[in-house]
């Protein structure tokens, strides 16, 4: 449902392997570790350019590799742009059957977040402009509608056509769009979400460099994402099998720090890193390990005054942009 892609100064020195021909509609080929197999590329560490790297796992074929440099985790090889854009066209996150379910699950969290921009960026007053948000992969424009609602100017951008006419008939501003593609002036935009986006991208590190292009001075990104490193070691080293890692839709797993260096070294400086409320799921088993899980966070979170994360649990980063009109 969203995915953004961008070439990036500092990271992703791709090698082009195979020749990159389509497959057939929708088909990844999840050949273990094989980079020459056609559609797959090879890539290097986002953040440092490394190609050290150990292997965390392999999922359904995939390999999860580790940066032995910075710490960012990594699919490789990875699926070429042209295989990306059609396994998306049909793509859900894990657990959700419809868009509604998806809706359903990110409410809380839309919620929450909706709260703490409010006390972060105070509302427009009498004469000035309204403020303007952007969501990125902004699906059927939940979270638009509630800023909207709130009196900002909202709009949105998505890769799923779908998507893209279930939030028009809203009445919201939402184009079928990546963000590099989307062109946006500079400064466009007092706030920038990103909910589950980053870890789908090709490029995060020049993502968070345009997401800081089309803010304005001192705006604000909110960027969610999932970590599954530290789950997927522990079912690793007690031997259960699993797919956690959602391979080849996510091609990237952040912890809290990993991501926060990103984000300070693409221009933004960390206000908060907070797993902010649990994603309602479907199922009910789901349902009570999200909580469980939650709480667990909630705690941690609290009795280390903000400092450490509890592992394996999904965490918001808010982020002011930093420095000058550049
Ligand atoms: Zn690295």
């Amino acid at each position: 449902m969203k995915i953004e892609s961008r070439r990036s100064e500092i990271g992703n020195r791709k090698s082009q392997v195979g020749d990159g021909r389509a497959e057939g509609p929708g088909r990844l080929s999840p050949a273990a570790a094989d980079e020459s197999a056609p559609g797959l590329i090879s890539v290097s560490c986002n953040i440092c350019v490394s190609t050290e790297a150990s292997l965390i796992a392999v999922q359904s074929g995939w390999r999860m590799t580790q940066c032995a440099r910075c710490g960012l985790a990594y699919v490789n090889p990875r699926p070429d742009e042209a295989g990306l854009r059609r396994h998306y066209q049909t793509y859900r996150p894990p657990g959700t059957e419809t868009v509604d379910d998806w809706e359903r699950m990110m409410a809380p969290l839309f919620d929450d977040t909706v709260r703490r921009i409010s006390r972060l960026i105070p509302p427009a007053e009498g004469g000035a402009k309204t403020r303007r948000v952007l969501d990125v992969g902004c699906a059927q424009g939940g979270f638009l509608a509630r800023m909207a609602g709130m009196g900002w100017d909202a709009e949105g951008i998505d890769l799923s056509a779908g998507s893209v006419a279930a939030a028009r008939a809203r009445g919201l501003s939402v184009r079928e769009s990546s963000l590099d593609e989307a062109r946006f002036p500079s400064a466009s935009f007092d706030v920038v979400t990103a909910f589950y986006v980053l870890e789908h991208v090709t490029d995060p590190a020049g993502f968070l460099r345009e997401v800081r292009r089309v803010l304005s001075p001192r705006g604000l990104a909110v960027i969610r994402v999932p970590h599954t490193t530290p789950i997927v070691r522990l079912l690793g080293f007690l031997r259960i099998p699993n797919t956690l890692y959602d391979m080849p839709s996510h091609l990237f797993d952040f912890s809290p720090g990993v991501l926060g260096r990103m984000l300070e070294e693409t221009g933004f400086e960390i206000m908060e890193t907070t797993p902010q409320r649990p994603t309602v799921r479907p199922r009910l088993g789901d349902r009570w390990i999200t909580y469980a899980g939650f709480a667990a966070a909630t705690a941690v979170h609290a009795i280390s005054n903000g400092r450490r994360h509890f592992p394996g649990v999904s965490t918001t980063t808010f982020a002011r942009r930093f420095g000058g009109k550049d």
